[in-house]
């Protein structure tokens, strides 16, 4: 039904009276009235009443308070409840004067005592009931309107506290000014009407931003609103605040002069100290709290672009923390992160005002020093940072003691130029770094300063390192084998896996030339996995068709030692080729295994509970404490080749080979010579008891389809295998009759 429709069907008058005769009275006292244009329905119980009513047609209720299925009281109440809007008059019975008062109370419109009514009384009483209770409706929408708009000027203010955010309204005809609620608890200014609001306002302005801020109240800029100025408003509690106010106009005159302006002052002091808090970060680094990368090279870009009149120099220094790696691998990351902080906070003790000090990630760090005077005082800064940053490492606060002790080296390039010369920063920093690099490879802990030499040695060096990577991925990488002997008799017990790189233009290359890139960069982790894999492979098909089985000797470099997987890819190599783990050695040399002597321990532990065993590589060039060495879960020393070159004719590499023999077997170690090239020095090892070997006397490494030493049945039986040196058919060496050490030579067979 439309409303249309409701307006058009009559209402209905509603008598409630179970007195048939009382019932006609009153319907007849209502036809005189023409019925009051309303349809009248009788019903006779409450319950048929209150129904009706729900209906929502009912106009007005005459209600008898006698019911048959209801106390009075009752079926008001059930009415009021089912149409609360719908009024009603009350019938009362004879003397009933309190109870229709009563019913009043309880929202009556109206009440009439039976039979003591003039006849009329009931239309009017109905009339009047209706309009009442019309104008009650009336007033009750009114009221509700009026708490409505209130609660939506609370939830306005209540939104503006939240965002911090007042807003203003100026007429711009009347002068009148409206200022709301926050931006009065904002400003700490109360009672403001009028422009003179605006001056108010504008003088809590921080002094800097008064001028810009004068444009939020300013006709002229109206015209060309929105106004967007953020400032500084001093608060008379002496705090500042950053707000960023905003104006538009909002009407117009007939010629386009704005008459009404609209604006808002938004407190937005937070997100003003976050957004710095970001920008703060982009420039600095999170660690350490140094500034970054892209700050020192801006700054190194502005001194470089301005010439000097006192022709001083600017030095910029790349400085890498020693063995930083290892501390945060051996350690943990948390007490690397600690180191770094403790190494930042170091070489800032050592630097100047001027100085700038930046951190270029991981352990690297860079100065720009500006007018340095001459080559001297570059190095004075040099000798400075090397002091602090060996100092021992305590980072305030710091009440783990995992670093206590614990001191660090740094290796520094140093590269100079001089402000105006067309220099490029990024250049600049990148010959620093090239002389550090050369730092490192001449041994760590000391500063080289850039030449040119350097630059083209470090080309090479990416050169190689890019070409290095290709190489892996094809099979350029070949393992060449060097077979190892018993130096009285020429017969081969083994071989040592030697790599080669085939390099498509410069030939074949030898380890030392590819080997350290591979190690630096980390491609020597899966180049000495492919070695393994390869030297375990072809010596497991030599074996297949020898009596006497050999055994194969792989170098392994720090990196791969230091590798977590190591000891499961040597399984894997194992596994897949089927060489008996005790045919397999491994060779380290004494600087890698001293490097980090505890966790090689471990490592070498590891492999060796694998069956596999372990050879000290160039024996005695590393000098390191030789009672830790030999303390080292070891198998084999090999001697190096540099001592052997000194043995011949009772040279003094033969004193030392003949120490190294009697502390082998006091040991219960193998030995092996290597570098054997003259006949001489194979005679006076067989002399000493030596009785394995290597060297280009008895050939030089191979590819395996050239090793036709091994390509043999080779001898059956008595052959001393490379570990154990039993006496054999032949006549015993003097070495003979090794103790046993640690019974792990004995466990091995
Ligand atoms: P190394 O393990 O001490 O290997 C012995 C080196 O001496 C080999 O050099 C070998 O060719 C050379 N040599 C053998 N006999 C003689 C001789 O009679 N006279 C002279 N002057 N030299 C001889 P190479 O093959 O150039 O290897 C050099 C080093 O490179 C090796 O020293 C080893 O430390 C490393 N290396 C070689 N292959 C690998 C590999 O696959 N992985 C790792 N990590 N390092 C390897
Ligand atoms: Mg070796
Ligand atoms: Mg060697």
């Amino acid at each position: 039904m439309t409303d249309g429709d409701a307006a058009r069907v009559p209402g209905v008058l509603l008598l409630v009276e179970d007195d048939p005769d009382h019932a006609f009275l009153v319907r007849r006292g209502l036809v005189d009235h023409g019925g009051l244009g309303l349809v009248v329905v009788h019903l006779s119980t409450a319950s048929d009443a209150t129904e009706r009513v729900a209906q929502g047609d009912v106009r007005c209720v005459l209600l008898d308070l006698s019911l048959p299925d209801a106390s009075g009281m009752e079926a008001l109440h059930a009415l009021r409840a089912a149409d609360a809007s719908v009024p009603i008059v009350v019938l009362t019975g004879l003397d009933s004067n309190a109870m229709g008062i009563q019913a009043l109370q309880v929202g009556a419109q109206d009440y009439l005592v039976k039979g003591q009514h003039a006849p009329d009384a009931v239309a009017r009483a109905v009339l009047f009931a209706m309009e009442r209770a019309q104008r009650q409706e009336a007033e009750r929408r009114q009221a509700q309107l009026g708490s409505t708009l209130q609660l939506r000027e609370v939830q306005l203010s209540e939104a503006q506290r939240l965002a911090r955010l007042g807003s203003w309204e100026w007429d711009v005809l009347t002068g009148e000014v409206l200022w709301s609620d926050e931006l009065q608890r904002l400003t700490g200014l109360s009672d403001v009407s009028g422009v003179e609001a605006f001056d108010r306002y504008l003088a809590l302005v921080a002094e800097e931003d008064r001028g810009e801020a004068g444009a939020l109240f300013s006709i002229e800029a109206a015209e060309d609103s929105p106004v967007v100025v953020r400032h500084r408003l001093v608060l008379r509690s002496g705090s500042t605040r950053w707000i960023q106010g905003h104006m538009t106009a909002a009407g117009w005159d007939e010629d386009g002069n704005p008459v009404r302006v609209l604006g808002t002052m938004q407190d937005i002091t937070e997100q003003k100290s976050t957004e710095d808090l970001l920008a703060h970060q982009a420039l600095h680094d999170t660690l350490t709290g140094l500034v970054n990368r892209e700050v020192l090279l801006d700054r190194l870009a502005r001194v470089l672009a301005a010439p000097r009149e006192d022709r001083s120099l600017v030095a910029v220094v790349f400085l890498d923390v020693d063995r930083f790696k290892w501390v945060n691998d051996s350690r943990s990351h948390a007490t690397g992160d600690r180191l770094l902080v403790g190494v930042a906070r170091a070489l800032e003790r050592a630097l100047r005002p001027t100085d700038t000090l930046a951190r270029f990630g991981g352990d690297e760090f860079v100065v720009l020093c500006e007018r340095v005077r001459d080559e001297e005082d570059v190095l004075d800064i040099v000798a400075r940072l090397a002091t602090v940053i060996e100092e021992p490492v305590a980072v305030e606060g710091d009440h783990d003691d995992d670093l206590a002790g614990v001191t660090v080296t740094a290796s520094m390039g140093v590269a100079t130029a001089r402000p105006g010369d067309p220099v490029d920063p990024e250049e600049l920093v990148r010959d620093a770094d090239i002389a550090m690099y050369r730092a490192k490879e001449r041994g760590r802990a000391r500063f080289e300063v850039f030449d040119e030499g350097m630059r083209e040695r470090a080309t090479a060096r990416l050169r190689i390192q890019s070409e290095l990577n290709a190489a892996l991925q094809t099979d350029v990488l070949k393992v060449h084998f060097q077979p190892v002997v018993h130096p009285g008799t020429g017969i081969v017990l083994g071989s040592e896996a030697l790599v080669r790189w085939h390099h498509p233009e410069r030939g074949v290359l030898a380890p030392e030339e590819f080997i350290p890139h591979a190690e630096e960069t980390g491609l020597i982790v899966p180049l000495g996995a492919a070695v393994l894999r390869t030297a375990c492979q072809v010596t497991a098909q030599w074996n297949a068709a020898r009596l006497e089985p050999l055994n194969v000797a792989v170098n392994l470099s720090a990196r791969q030692l230091a590798d977590p997987q190591l000891t499961q890819v040597v399984g894997e190599a194992l596994g897949a080729s089927g060489l008996p783990s005790h045919l397999l050695c491994l060779e380290v040399t004494e600087t890698v295994v001293m490097e980090d002597a505890d966790a090689s321990s471990r490592v070498l532990e590891q492999l060796r509970s694998l069956g596999v065993s372990v050879a000290i590589d160039d024996f005695g060039t590393g000098y390191s404490s030789l009672a830790y060495l030999l303390s080292l879960p070891v198998d084999l020393l090999k001697v190096d080749r540099s001592f052997v070159a000194a043995v011949d004719d009772g040279g003094p590499g033969e004193a030392i080979v003949t120490a190294v023999l009697a502390l082998a077997r006091t040991l219960g170690l193998g030995v092996i010579a290597e570098g054997v090239e003259t006949l001489a020095q194979r005679e006076a090892l067989a002399r000493l008891g030596l009785r394995h070997a290597q060297g280009w006397l008895w050939g030089r490494a191979v590819e395996p389809h050239a090793a036709d030493w091994a390509w043999t049945t080779g001898p059956a039986g008595g052959v001393p295998p490379l570990l154990v040196d039993l006496p054999s058919s032949r006549p015993p060496w003097p070495d003979e009759g090794t103790p046993v050490r640690n019974g792990r030579r004995g466990e091995r067979r």
